[in-house]
């Protein structure tokens, strides 16, 4: 099977599902990986490393920062071209757009945020979770080339070769666009829970403690966000300890404690982390459905009757604000920090 994998980057930052998806290329057939951009010589070189054999490098200073029309224009060109049997990519806002827009280019399909692959004779069977993953579904696509967006953690990364080399072919590049990219802010790139092995995730908990004096002359609300602040410190200090992302419920994101670019759940974002430490989060079912693929949970509550402890292998009946610097202390010592 031919796979071509197009591999997603923000600012010099590669998506590591990009990688997943060589991978899982590779446990088909052949991979062309497909890098677009400006001054894209360490990508590429990546790309090689990582177990593509063979990169299509489309390196223009029109491609310095996505805009769907010329990317789309150029990987669409591409594909007509080379004829690919599949094309693979991460799952992020950037890819859905394009391989969206391509797919029209194409005449083609494409699967969304796919969990598995499999390949029956010529037909490729993909697995993908719908109805907030409670139903799991197997789905084709019909057209020719297959795409498919792949969801972040779900396949296994390749290990890097640093002896894996080649030399990238150019491509056209089509460069016409509507649009220009004017800047970014700083949030839209901060966080990136989607590919983080461990998240420490913190609730409406995390603004009670009425021992912590907030400054003078704040007002009420004012205080509840300074105390969450405190709060929201303590679980950072762990995330960093453990090399892992901040998390929060959407009590937090809508009291203004944490912004919505960390939120988890139904209308925030659904990971799968090796590690989902849940702190003054109740478990509501709407948050639930963010987490539960996470490989190991671990609650802490104040609350024993919390549903969350329902969800967790491991549960603290405590009050955070004591358990998390403690947690934090212990990890220090172990992990040699
Ligand atoms: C359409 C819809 C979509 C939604 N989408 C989402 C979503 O994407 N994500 C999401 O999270 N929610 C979502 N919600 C909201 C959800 O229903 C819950 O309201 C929310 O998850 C509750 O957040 P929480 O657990 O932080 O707060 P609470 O339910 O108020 O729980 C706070 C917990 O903290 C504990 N606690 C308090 N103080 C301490 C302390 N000092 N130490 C330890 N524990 C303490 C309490 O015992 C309690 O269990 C959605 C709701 C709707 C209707």
């Amino acid at each position: 099977m031919k796979t071509f994998v197009y591999i997603d980057h923000f600012k010099g930052e590669i998506q590591p599902a990009s990688w997943e998806a060589i991978g899982l290329g590779k446990s088909l057939g052949s991979v062309s990986a497909m890098v677009f951009g400006s001054g894209v010589d360490a990508i590429t070189k990546a790309a090689f490393e990582h177990g593509a054999d063979e990169v299509f490098a489309a390196d223009d200073a029109a491609l310095t920062d996505f805009r769907v029309e010329p990317y789309a224009a150029t990987l669409s060109a591409l594909a007509s071209s080379q004829s690919p049997d599949l094309i693979l990519f991460p799952t992020t806002a950037r890819t859905r757009e394009l391989a969206a827009m391509s797919a029209v280019d194409l005449s083609t399909g494409v699967l969304t945020d796919i969990s598995a692959l499999e390949a029956d004779g010529d037909q490729l069977m993909a697995t993908r979770p719908i109805y907030e993953g409670k139903v799991l579904e197997k789905t084709i696509c019909t057209g020719k080339p297959v795409m498919a967006t792949i969801r972040g953690r779900a396949f296994p990364k390749p290990e890097p070769d640093a002896s894996k080399t080649g030399t990238a072919t150019k491509v056209e590049v089509k460069a016409d666009a509507l649009t220009t990219v004017e800047g970014y802010s700083a949030s839209e790139s901060a966080v990136n829970l989607g590919d983080a092995g461990v998240i420490v995730s913190g609730g409406r908990g995390v603004s009670n403690n009425p021992s912590l004096q907030p400054p003078a002359g704040m007002d009420e609300k004012q205080a509840e966000i300074w105390r969450a602040q405190q709060g929201f410190a303590l679980i950072t200090d762990l995330a960093n300890v453990l090399g892992g992302a901040v998390g929060a419920s959407r009590a937090a994101v809508d009291g203004g404690y944490i912004p919505y670019s960390h939120q988890v759940g139904q209308t925030g974002k659904v990971v799968t982390p090796d590690l989902y430490i849940a702190c003054g989060i109740s478990g509501a079912i709407q948050h639930l459905v963010g987490m539960r693929n996470a490989k190991l949970v671990v609650a802490i509550n104040k609350d024993s009757d919390a549903p969350i402890f329902k969800q967790a292998r491991y549960g603290v009946v405590g009050d955070l604000f004591q358990i998390v610097p403690a947690l934090t202390e212990a990890f220090k010592k172990k992990l040699g920090k």
